[in-house]
């Protein structure tokens, strides 16, 4: 039987690729980070380790995110492949195993999570569930032994994220924060224009990100600010994680923000940075309005991203009409996971560490303290 759906699987995923053409070049790159600021090196990493050995995968939320992107981008990873899950929702158990031919011992709840110490099938835990419970997730996971991915927004504290961090490190397992743009080659490229200020020192920097939906429900996570709902921590993250990649910069202080929160979340937030050299950057993000663009103004021109962070099309350019590259064929979601499978494999840094997404929150932090008193806050 399981010899029956590893071969439908393989079929499935020949005609996918097939179908569409996607062929995966997997990013390869050397992941040295700075005070948790992103590496781009496009510096070919260590070679793949001999055995060529598989990490197994185990997804923790079985929502829109794991169902939609990153189960069907596992189906194409070169280096890691999915083979558990642990749910909360024992209905989506057979429609899950039948896809993805998910062994009966490799499917967990969230009661019995500890016992996957005891599966050597399983490598990785990767988090997928509203941020607040990624805190107490990543923690059980990594306590049982187990790599861990954690979904962006790290979690909901800088504090609640280095608690994440103590424990992977005080249980021997890496920590990946799920931040794909990092993974995205164009993106890349313009991280390597940022690294090497290709136009002058920086004078200012723009970052946005946003998407015309609906107030979230409020019987929805989304719509909930305890667990982590609201435009900022949901899209703004990625406008901050995008500032600091593109400035290679840590901000010093929040100048102001405000907040727009017809119910308990906010569904847009707009705030300035401001950095040690005296620059300043200006960010918004929404639920409710379209909007995607990060921009770094420097002396002699500029460098953007534009759109910066859809899951498809991202696209750079630069002030001398240079584009960046094409948009890749193919799942981001799939390039990080590849490239989080062989810095576990290699034994080598990764590019979005728990340190970086702890930073990341540190900044939301300041931005909802700076909205809710009207004052500047020093991060
Ligand atoms: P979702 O609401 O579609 O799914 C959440 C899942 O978590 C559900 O299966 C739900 O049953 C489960 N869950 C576990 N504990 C829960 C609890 N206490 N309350 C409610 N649900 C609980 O959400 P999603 O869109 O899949 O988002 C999940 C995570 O993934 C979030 O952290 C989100 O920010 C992140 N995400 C990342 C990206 C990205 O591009 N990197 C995209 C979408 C979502």
């Amino acid at each position: 039987m399981q010899d029956l759906k590893n071969a439908r699987r393989k079929f499935l995923r020949q005609s996918a690729i097939a179908a569409t053409g996607l062929i995966f070049m997997p990013t390869i790159i050397s992941c040295e980070t700075r005070s948790g600021a992103p590496s781009t090196s496009t510096a070919p990493a260590a070679a793949p380790e001999k055995t060529g050995r598989k990490l197994g995968i185990a997804l923790l939320g079985l929502g829109s995110y794991s169902n939609g992107q990153i189960a069907p981008s596992l189906q194409f990873t070169k280096h890691c492949e999915l083979r558990g899950i642990i749910t909360g929702s024992p209905e989506k158990v057979p429609v899950w195993q039948e896809k993805y031919g998910i062994k009966d011992e490799n499917v967990y709840t969230y009661e019995n999570l500890e016992t996957i110490a005891d599966n050597p099938d399983i490598d990785v835990v990767y988090v997928i569930t509203p941020t607040a419970t990624h805190k107490d997730f990543a923690i059980r996971a990594a306590k049982a032994g187990k790599h861990v991915w954690c979904e962006k927004p790290m979690a909901m504290t800088p504090e609640d994220c280095q608690a994440i961090i103590d424990a992977c490190t005080k249980n021997k397992v890496r920590l990946s924060v799920g931040y794909r743009m990092l993974h995205e080659p164009n993106t890349q490229k313009f991280i390597a224009l940022s690294k090497e200020k290709a136009f002058g020192e920086f004078t200012s920097a723009t970052s946005y990100a946003g998407y015309a939906g609906q107030d979230p429900p409020t019987d929805y996570w989304r719509g909930q600010r305890k667990m982590g709902g609201g435009a900022l921590y949901d899209m703004g993250v990625y406008t901050i994680n995008g500032l600091h990649y593109g400035t290679q910069m840590a901000p010093v202080a929040v100048l102001k923000a405000t907040q727009d929160r017809p119910t308990d979340v906010d569904v847009t937030t707009e705030y300035t940075l401001e950095y040690a050299n005296g620059m300043t950057a200006t960010g918004k993000t929404s639920v409710v309005t379209n909007y995607n663009l990060l921009k770094i103004e420097g002396k002699n021109g500029w460098h953007q991203m534009d759109p910066m962070q859809p899951y498809g099309g991202v696209k750079g350019m630069t002030s001398e009409g240079t584009v960046l590259g094409p948009p890749i064929d193919g799942k981001q979601q799939t390039l990080q996971m590849d490239n989080d499978a062989l810095a576990i494999l290699n034994d080598k840094p990764c590019l979005a560490p728990g340190e970086m997404g702890r930073d990341d929150i540190r900044v939301i932090r300041a931005i909802i303290e700076s909205a809710e008193t009207g004052k500047s806050v020093d991060i």
